[in-house]
Protein backbone atom coordinates (compact mmCIF):
# COMPACT_ATOMS: atom_id res chain seq x y z
CA UNK A 1 0.00 0.00 0.00
CA UNK A 2 2.69 2.28 0.56
CA UNK A 3 4.35 2.12 -2.83
CA UNK A 4 0.59 3.44 -3.94
CA UNK A 5 0.33 6.31 -2.09
CA UNK A 6 2.89 8.34 -3.86
CA UNK A 7 1.28 7.43 -7.52
CA UNK A 8 -0.31 10.83 -8.06
CA UNK A 9 2.03 12.99 -6.72
CA UNK A 10 4.21 14.26 -9.76
CA UNK A 11 2.46 12.77 -12.37
CA UNK A 12 2.73 16.16 -14.77
CA UNK A 13 3.79 14.30 -18.21
CA UNK A 14 7.13 14.10 -18.79
CA UNK A 15 7.16 13.78 -22.60
CA UNK A 16 7.47 17.38 -22.83
CA UNK A 17 10.61 18.16 -24.38
CA UNK A 18 10.90 20.52 -27.42
CA UNK A 19 10.63 18.13 -30.40
CA UNK A 20 13.50 16.57 -31.07
CA UNK A 21 15.03 16.30 -35.03
CA UNK A 22 17.04 13.37 -34.49
CA UNK A 23 13.86 11.29 -33.23
CA UNK A 24 11.95 9.04 -35.25
CA UNK A 25 8.77 9.94 -37.29
CA UNK A 26 9.21 13.42 -35.65
CA UNK A 27 7.65 15.79 -38.24
CA UNK A 28 5.06 12.98 -39.32
CA UNK A 29 3.94 13.26 -36.16
CA UNK A 30 3.97 16.53 -35.06
CA UNK A 31 2.10 17.31 -38.19
CA UNK A 32 -0.41 14.58 -37.58
CA UNK A 33 -1.10 15.83 -34.34
CA UNK A 34 -1.69 19.53 -34.92
CA UNK A 35 -4.03 18.61 -37.88
CA UNK A 36 -6.49 15.86 -35.47
CA UNK A 37 -5.35 17.29 -31.81
CA UNK A 38 -8.27 19.45 -30.52
CA UNK A 39 -8.65 19.76 -26.49
CA UNK A 40 -11.19 20.79 -24.62
CA UNK A 41 -9.05 23.67 -22.46
CA UNK A 42 -5.74 25.98 -23.50
CA UNK A 43 -4.33 24.25 -20.35
CA UNK A 44 -4.34 21.16 -22.58
CA UNK A 45 -3.59 22.44 -25.57
CA UNK A 46 -0.33 23.81 -24.12
CA UNK A 47 0.20 20.78 -22.42
CA UNK A 48 0.22 19.02 -25.94
CA UNK A 49 1.82 20.94 -27.89
CA UNK A 50 5.13 20.71 -25.56
CA UNK A 51 4.63 17.47 -25.48
CA UNK A 52 4.89 17.06 -29.54
CA UNK A 53 7.78 15.11 -31.39
CA UNK A 54 8.03 12.17 -28.53
CA UNK A 55 7.27 8.68 -29.06
CA UNK A 56 7.22 6.49 -26.62
CA UNK A 57 6.64 3.15 -27.19
CA UNK A 58 6.06 0.55 -24.19
CA UNK A 59 5.72 -3.32 -24.82
CA UNK A 60 3.80 -5.41 -22.67
CA UNK A 61 4.02 -9.22 -22.48
CA UNK A 62 2.82 -12.04 -19.59
CA UNK A 63 1.11 -14.76 -19.65
CA UNK A 64 -2.97 -15.51 -20.94
CA UNK A 65 -5.35 -14.32 -18.32
CA UNK A 66 -2.54 -12.00 -16.54
CA UNK A 67 -5.06 -8.88 -17.09
CA UNK A 68 -3.13 -7.56 -19.84
CA UNK A 69 -6.47 -6.23 -21.54
CA UNK A 70 -7.67 -4.92 -18.36
CA UNK A 71 -4.13 -3.25 -17.62
CA UNK A 72 -3.78 -1.49 -20.95
CA UNK A 73 -7.60 -0.35 -20.74
CA UNK A 74 -6.65 0.85 -17.34
CA UNK A 75 -3.51 2.56 -18.58
CA UNK A 76 -4.73 3.82 -21.50
CA UNK A 77 -7.91 5.84 -20.53
CA UNK A 78 -4.79 6.69 -17.57
CA UNK A 79 -3.06 8.23 -20.34
CA UNK A 80 -5.62 9.40 -22.39
CA UNK A 81 -6.80 11.65 -19.11
CA UNK A 82 -3.46 13.18 -18.62
CA UNK A 83 -4.39 14.26 -22.26
CA UNK A 84 -1.90 11.25 -24.51
CA UNK A 85 -2.41 10.31 -27.72
CA UNK A 86 -2.71 6.40 -27.36
CA UNK A 87 -2.01 3.67 -29.58
CA UNK A 88 -2.51 -0.02 -28.97
CA UNK A 89 -0.92 -2.63 -31.19
CA UNK A 90 -0.75 -5.95 -30.88
CA UNK A 91 1.52 -9.21 -32.37
CA UNK A 92 0.67 -12.42 -32.35
CA UNK A 93 2.95 -15.05 -31.83
CA UNK A 94 1.35 -17.70 -34.01
CA UNK A 95 2.14 -15.06 -37.01
CA UNK A 96 5.86 -13.89 -35.46
CA UNK A 97 7.51 -14.16 -39.35
CA UNK A 98 4.95 -12.08 -40.76
CA UNK A 99 4.50 -9.16 -38.09
CA UNK A 100 1.70 -10.39 -36.40
CA UNK A 101 -1.85 -10.51 -36.34
CA UNK A 102 -4.90 -9.77 -34.39
CA UNK A 103 -4.98 -10.13 -30.62
CA UNK A 104 -5.76 -6.40 -29.28
CA UNK A 105 -8.81 -6.29 -30.40
CA UNK A 106 -11.47 -3.55 -30.31
CA UNK A 107 -14.01 -5.76 -28.11
CA UNK A 108 -11.11 -6.78 -25.30
CA UNK A 109 -10.68 -2.93 -24.87
CA UNK A 110 -13.92 -1.28 -25.55
CA UNK A 111 -13.86 1.96 -23.46
CA UNK A 112 -10.46 2.62 -24.63
CA UNK A 113 -11.03 1.80 -28.77
CA UNK A 114 -13.93 4.64 -28.36
CA UNK A 115 -11.75 7.15 -27.09
CA UNK A 116 -11.29 9.55 -29.71
CA UNK A 117 -7.65 10.21 -27.89
CA UNK A 118 -7.01 6.32 -28.95
CA UNK A 119 -6.44 4.43 -31.34
CA UNK A 120 -6.39 0.40 -31.20
CA UNK A 121 -5.34 -1.41 -34.04
CA UNK A 122 -4.42 -5.15 -34.74
CA UNK A 123 -1.19 -5.59 -35.22
CA UNK A 124 1.94 -3.35 -36.07
CA UNK A 125 3.08 -3.74 -39.78
CA UNK A 126 6.29 -4.83 -40.10
CA UNK A 127 8.75 -2.64 -37.18
CA UNK A 128 6.79 0.59 -37.94
CA UNK A 129 4.24 1.96 -35.77
CA UNK A 130 1.82 4.21 -36.12
CA UNK A 131 2.60 7.57 -36.34
CA UNK A 132 0.75 10.75 -34.44
CA UNK A 133 0.37 8.85 -31.10
CA UNK A 134 3.23 10.05 -28.52
CA UNK A 135 2.26 6.54 -26.61
CA UNK A 136 2.25 3.16 -28.35
CA UNK A 137 1.46 0.41 -26.34
CA UNK A 138 2.55 -3.05 -28.33
CA UNK A 139 1.07 -5.93 -26.59
CA UNK A 140 2.18 -9.58 -27.14
CA UNK A 141 1.33 -13.03 -25.62
CA UNK A 142 3.98 -14.46 -23.47
CA UNK A 143 4.87 -17.44 -25.83
CA UNK A 144 7.40 -17.87 -28.51
CA UNK A 145 9.39 -15.91 -30.46
CA UNK A 146 7.22 -12.46 -30.48
CA UNK A 147 8.75 -11.14 -27.16
CA UNK A 148 11.86 -10.87 -28.80
CA UNK A 149 10.30 -9.17 -32.46
CA UNK A 150 8.18 -6.37 -29.20
CA UNK A 151 11.62 -6.14 -27.55
CA UNK A 152 13.46 -5.10 -31.18
CA UNK A 153 10.42 -2.57 -31.79
CA UNK A 154 10.16 -1.15 -28.11
CA UNK A 155 11.76 1.91 -25.72
CA UNK A 156 10.65 -0.18 -23.28
CA UNK A 157 9.48 -4.08 -22.33
CA UNK A 158 7.17 -4.55 -19.26
CA UNK A 159 6.54 -7.73 -18.10
CA UNK A 160 3.01 -8.56 -16.38
CA UNK A 161 3.23 -11.14 -14.10
CA UNK A 162 0.31 -13.25 -11.85
CA UNK A 163 0.15 -12.81 -8.23
CA UNK A 164 2.08 -15.94 -7.52
CA UNK A 165 5.89 -16.56 -7.19
CA UNK A 166 7.51 -20.15 -6.54
CA UNK A 167 6.40 -22.20 -9.18
CA UNK A 168 5.41 -20.17 -11.60
CA UNK A 169 8.92 -18.36 -11.38
CA UNK A 170 10.60 -21.09 -11.77
CA UNK A 171 8.74 -21.96 -15.02
CA UNK A 172 9.36 -18.33 -16.58
CA UNK A 173 12.02 -18.48 -18.84
CA UNK A 174 14.78 -16.13 -18.15
CA UNK A 175 15.01 -14.85 -21.37
CA UNK A 176 12.17 -13.02 -20.77
CA UNK A 177 13.09 -12.04 -18.09
CA UNK A 178 16.54 -10.28 -19.51
CA UNK A 179 13.67 -8.72 -21.68
CA UNK A 180 11.96 -6.89 -19.04
CA UNK A 181 12.89 -3.39 -17.71
CA UNK A 182 9.65 -3.12 -15.39
CA UNK A 183 8.10 -6.38 -13.78
CA UNK A 184 4.35 -5.35 -12.93
CA UNK A 185 2.89 -8.24 -10.56
CA UNK A 186 -0.71 -7.57 -11.24
CA UNK A 187 -4.04 -8.26 -9.60
CA UNK A 188 -2.66 -7.27 -6.89
CA UNK A 189 -6.20 -6.47 -4.60
CA UNK A 190 -8.60 -8.16 -2.26
CA UNK A 191 -7.30 -11.79 -1.13
CA UNK A 192 -4.41 -11.39 -3.83
CA UNK A 193 -2.31 -9.10 -2.43
CA UNK A 194 -0.60 -11.27 -0.06
CA UNK A 195 0.45 -13.51 -2.80
CA UNK A 196 1.13 -10.56 -4.87
CA UNK A 197 3.78 -9.23 -2.29
CA UNK A 198 5.03 -12.57 -2.32
CA UNK A 199 5.59 -12.40 -5.70
CA UNK A 200 7.06 -9.16 -6.11
CA UNK A 201 9.72 -10.33 -3.55
CA UNK A 202 10.38 -13.47 -5.80
CA UNK A 203 11.06 -11.50 -9.02
CA UNK A 204 12.90 -8.70 -7.32
CA UNK A 205 15.46 -11.24 -6.25
CA UNK A 206 14.94 -13.20 -9.40
CA UNK A 207 16.09 -10.24 -11.13
CA UNK A 208 19.39 -9.61 -9.06
CA UNK A 209 20.62 -12.78 -11.19
CA UNK A 210 19.89 -11.44 -14.46
CA UNK A 211 22.46 -8.96 -16.89
CA UNK A 212 21.02 -5.75 -16.75
CA UNK A 213 20.05 -4.00 -20.37
CA UNK A 214 21.55 -0.80 -20.09
CA UNK A 215 23.74 0.69 -17.44
CA UNK A 216 21.59 3.07 -17.23
CA UNK A 217 18.45 1.48 -15.67
CA UNK A 218 17.72 -1.45 -13.53
CA UNK A 219 14.90 -3.53 -13.70
CA UNK A 220 12.12 -2.68 -11.33
CA UNK A 221 9.48 -4.92 -9.80
CA UNK A 222 5.53 -3.46 -8.81
CA UNK A 223 2.79 -4.10 -7.88
CA UNK A 224 -0.52 -2.99 -9.48
CA UNK A 225 -4.77 -3.04 -9.80
CA UNK A 226 -5.68 -2.74 -12.78
CA UNK A 227 -9.20 -2.48 -10.87
CA UNK A 228 -8.94 0.15 -8.69
CA UNK A 229 -8.14 3.23 -9.93
CA UNK A 230 -4.68 4.99 -10.87
CA UNK A 231 -3.93 5.03 -7.48
CA UNK A 232 -4.22 1.29 -7.55
CA UNK A 233 -0.71 1.52 -9.62
CA UNK A 234 -1.63 2.30 -12.93
CA UNK A 235 -0.14 5.80 -11.89
CA UNK A 236 2.87 4.09 -10.56
CA UNK A 237 3.43 2.25 -13.31
CA UNK A 238 3.33 5.34 -15.60
CA UNK A 239 5.38 6.58 -13.25
CA UNK A 240 8.21 4.47 -13.25
CA UNK A 241 7.94 4.18 -16.97
CA UNK A 242 8.01 7.74 -17.04
CA UNK A 243 11.55 7.72 -15.05
CA UNK A 244 12.90 5.57 -17.41
CA UNK A 245 12.16 7.08 -20.50
CA UNK A 246 13.74 10.89 -18.91
CA UNK A 247 16.90 8.40 -18.07
CA UNK A 248 17.51 7.01 -21.28
CA UNK A 249 16.55 9.83 -23.21
CA UNK A 250 18.80 12.53 -21.28
CA UNK A 251 21.36 10.09 -21.38
CA UNK A 252 21.23 9.41 -25.30
CA UNK A 253 20.36 5.48 -24.01
CA UNK A 254 16.98 5.32 -26.08
CA UNK A 255 18.60 7.30 -29.44
CA UNK A 256 21.67 4.28 -29.23
CA UNK A 257 18.77 1.65 -28.53
CA UNK A 258 16.83 2.63 -31.27
CA UNK A 259 19.43 3.11 -33.83
CA UNK A 260 20.45 -0.11 -32.58
CA UNK A 261 17.00 -1.70 -33.20
CA UNK A 262 16.58 0.06 -37.11
CA UNK A 263 20.05 -1.88 -37.62
CA UNK A 264 18.37 -5.26 -36.39
CA UNK A 265 15.23 -4.92 -38.54
CA UNK A 266 16.79 -3.42 -41.59
CA UNK A 267 19.14 -7.08 -41.36
CA UNK A 268 15.35 -8.54 -40.66
CA UNK A 269 14.42 -7.13 -43.93
CA UNK A 270 16.84 -8.20 -45.67
CA UNK A 271 16.69 -11.95 -45.06
CA UNK A 272 13.14 -12.07 -45.29
CA UNK A 273 13.55 -10.00 -48.97
CA UNK A 274 16.32 -12.38 -49.89
CA UNK A 275 13.75 -15.27 -48.54
CA UNK A 276 11.29 -13.91 -50.85
CA UNK A 277 13.57 -14.29 -53.86
CA UNK A 278 14.78 -17.66 -53.21
CA UNK A 279 11.14 -19.07 -52.69
CA UNK A 280 10.10 -17.57 -56.02
CA UNK A 281 13.17 -18.77 -57.99
CA UNK A 282 11.44 -22.12 -59.27
CA UNK A 283 14.86 -23.69 -60.51
CA UNK A 284 15.77 -23.40 -56.74
CA UNK A 285 12.68 -24.68 -55.46
CA UNK A 286 12.62 -27.46 -57.37
CA UNK A 287 16.51 -28.54 -56.49
CA UNK A 288 15.39 -27.40 -52.67
CA UNK A 289 12.41 -29.77 -52.41
CA UNK A 290 14.74 -32.85 -53.81
CA UNK A 291 17.20 -31.98 -51.32
CA UNK A 292 15.05 -31.56 -48.56
CA UNK A 293 13.84 -34.94 -49.16
CA UNK A 294 17.43 -36.06 -49.09
CA UNK A 295 17.86 -34.76 -46.10
CA UNK A 296 14.89 -36.26 -44.55
CA UNK A 297 16.44 -39.74 -45.19
CA UNK A 298 19.92 -38.57 -44.31
CA UNK A 299 21.47 -38.48 -47.42
CA UNK A 300 22.80 -35.23 -47.84
CA UNK A 301 23.97 -33.07 -44.64
CA UNK A 302 21.61 -30.29 -43.97
CA UNK A 303 24.50 -27.75 -44.12
CA UNK A 304 25.69 -29.12 -47.71
CA UNK A 305 22.41 -29.21 -49.03
CA UNK A 306 21.47 -25.52 -47.69
CA UNK A 307 25.29 -24.61 -49.32
CA UNK A 308 23.91 -26.08 -53.15
CA UNK A 309 20.27 -24.09 -52.43
CA UNK A 310 22.49 -20.59 -51.92
CA UNK A 311 24.99 -21.57 -54.66
CA UNK A 312 22.25 -22.54 -57.23
CA UNK A 313 20.34 -19.14 -55.87
CA UNK A 314 23.00 -17.01 -56.39
CA UNK A 315 23.61 -18.77 -59.74
CA UNK A 316 20.49 -18.23 -61.35
CA UNK A 317 20.56 -14.26 -59.51
CA UNK A 318 23.91 -13.96 -61.82
CA UNK A 319 22.90 -14.98 -64.70
CA UNK A 320 19.38 -13.02 -64.75
P1 LIG B 1 -5.28 -11.14 -20.63
O1 LIG B 1 -5.60 -12.48 -21.17
O2 LIG B 1 -3.88 -11.06 -20.13
O3 LIG B 1 -5.62 -10.02 -21.57
O4 LIG B 1 -6.19 -10.97 -19.30
P2 LIG B 1 -7.56 -10.18 -19.11
O5 LIG B 1 -7.35 -8.71 -19.10
O6 LIG B 1 -8.57 -10.71 -20.05
O7 LIG B 1 -7.93 -10.60 -17.61
C1 LIG B 1 -8.12 -11.95 -17.22
C2 LIG B 1 -8.99 -11.99 -15.97
O8 LIG B 1 -8.32 -11.37 -14.88
C3 LIG B 1 -10.30 -11.23 -16.13
O9 LIG B 1 -11.32 -11.97 -15.51
C4 LIG B 1 -10.05 -9.92 -15.41
O10 LIG B 1 -11.25 -9.39 -14.89
C5 LIG B 1 -9.11 -10.33 -14.30
N1 LIG B 1 -8.24 -9.22 -13.90
C6 LIG B 1 -7.48 -8.45 -14.69
N2 LIG B 1 -6.82 -7.52 -13.98
C7 LIG B 1 -7.16 -7.71 -12.69
C8 LIG B 1 -6.79 -7.08 -11.45
O11 LIG B 1 -6.01 -6.13 -11.38
N3 LIG B 1 -7.35 -7.60 -10.32
C9 LIG B 1 -8.20 -8.65 -10.34
N4 LIG B 1 -8.69 -9.08 -9.15
N5 LIG B 1 -8.57 -9.26 -11.46
C10 LIG B 1 -8.06 -8.81 -12.63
Amino acid sequence: ASQQKTTLANSTPSLNKPADAGSDSTNTQQSLVQQQGTFGSDEKKKDQSIRLGKSFRIGLSGPPGVGKSTFIEAFGMYLVSKGHRVSVLAVDPSSARTGGSILGDKTRMTELSRHDMAYVRPSPSRGTLAAGYDICLVETVGVGQSETMVADIVDMFVLLVPPAGGDELQGMKKGIMELSDLVIVNKSDGALVDSARYAQIEYTSALKFVKAITSYWKARVIRVSSMGGPEAGVGLAWDTMKEYFDIMESSGELQKKRGHQRKIWMWRQVSSELMDLLHEDTQVRKMANELEAKVLRNEVMSGAAAHQIVEKFMKGMSSS
